[in-house]
This record gives C-alpha cells, sequence and structure tokens, in this order.
C-alpha cells in the first residue's frame, strides 16, 4: 500500500472544547471547525489519527464506556459532514490507578510515543511526513519524540501552554488558531 503522510490530532482541547473530565456526551462539543479541517485531510490522501490520554479511566472519574460513547458521538458528527478518523488510539492508564489494569507505567501516555509507534506498524504511514497537532506542551514533546513535525492550537489550553513555551528550548514548527489553520499549514508544507 502506499505510505501517507500522517496528521496525529489530540482529542481535548484540539477536536473539542476542553471540559476537564469529560463523563457524559452532553459535555462532549466538537469544535465547528473540525469537520472541515478532516475532510481537509481525506481529500488529500493525509491520515487523520485520534490520539488522546484518558486517564480519567484510570482515576475512576468515567468508565471507558463513556469514552466510546464520546468518540461514537465524535465520529457520527464527522461523518455526517462527510470526513472520517483513520484511526483512533487511547492511553487509560495512569500509574497511581487504583484499578488493577490501568494502573500501569505504560508506553502510550504522550508524551511517550507508544500511540505512534502502534499507528506505524497498523497504518500505511509515511515516516517522513508526520505531524502532531495539540493545544499541550506535553503533545509537542510527544511529536519530537517520535520525529514529528509539531503544530500547537491556541483552542483547549493552548493560550495557557504558550506562556509556559517561552522557557522552552524547542519551539514548535508552527503555531495557529485551531485545527484547521493547522491543516491549512500541513498542506502547505506538504508542497515544499
Ligand atoms: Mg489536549
Ligand atoms: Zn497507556
Amino acid at each position: 500500500m502506499e505510505k501517507r503522510p500522517v496528521v496525529f490530532i489530540d482529542r481535548d482541547g484540539t477536536i473539542n472544547k476542553e471540559a476537564g473530565y469529560i463523563n457524559h456526551p452532553d459535555n462532549f462539543e466538537v469544535y465547528p471547525f473540525v469537520s472541515h479541517a478532516v475532510r481537509l485531510l481525506n481529500v488529500n490522501d493525509i491520515l487523520a489519527v485520534v490520539v488522546t490520554n484518558q486517564a480519567g479511566i484510570a482515576r475512576g472519574y468515567y468508565p471507558i464506556g463513556t469514552m466510546h460513547l464520546l468518540h461514537e458521538k465524535m465520529e457520527s458528527i464527522l461523518n455526517e459532514n462527510g470526513a472520517k478518523i483513520d484511526a483512533l488510539y487511547y492511553c487509560p492508564h495512569h500509574p497511581s490507578s487504583k484499578i488493577k489494569e490501568y494502573a500501569l507505567d505504560c508506553n502510550c501516555r504522550k508524551p511517550k510515543t507508544g500511540m505512534i509507534d502502534k499507528a506505524l506498524q497498523e497504518l500505511p504511514i509515511d515516516e517522513k511526513n508526520m505531524y502532531v497537532v495539540g493545544d499541550k506542551l506535553s503533545d509537542m514533546e510527544f511529536g519530537w519524540n517520535a520525529g514529528c513535525k509539531t503544530i500547537m492550537v491556541m483552542t483547549g489550553y493552548g493560550k495557557g501552554e504558550l506562556v509556559k513555551l517561552k522557557n522552552y528550548e524547542k519551539k514548535p514548527d508552527f503555531i495557529c488558531e485551531n485545527l484547521l489553520d493547522a491543516v491549512l499549514f500541513v498542506l502547505e508544507d506538504l508542497k515544499k
């Protein structure tokens, strides 16, 4: 299969409004520009892959079934608008979890690269053209750790995280308003 560029997209604060530990689909609000952004990736043969830390599961704030309900809601909103996520990876773990199966110092919790490692095994990814989009510095570190270009958005925690970035040696490749701007950057960058 032909290898394709990929955009790894953070969920909370990037796809949906940041609302703490979201424990019900009614509190899960997808930003209005997301369908357009993902559809642009789809029509340009770029893989759209969601990567999300869901330590709320490990902390017992909501069961894993609730997370699946949120993802069903996300996918149905996207599908209604002609957009599709190619794959979704989540990390339900946290070392301090009281729930045995999630009490793990795992490899998949961002900024560790486990979710990208798995995607590389499962999807036809062109490793030279990998991007990470997120609202937190940990998303940027996740991207740097895996050799991706990084894009920071100003939705979610973005504006506050930007202040912390001042003390960082490394900088994201692009800082922008939201996921749609990030995708437009990717499309331009791939023409180079
Ligand atoms: Mg986020
Ligand atoms: Zn994990």
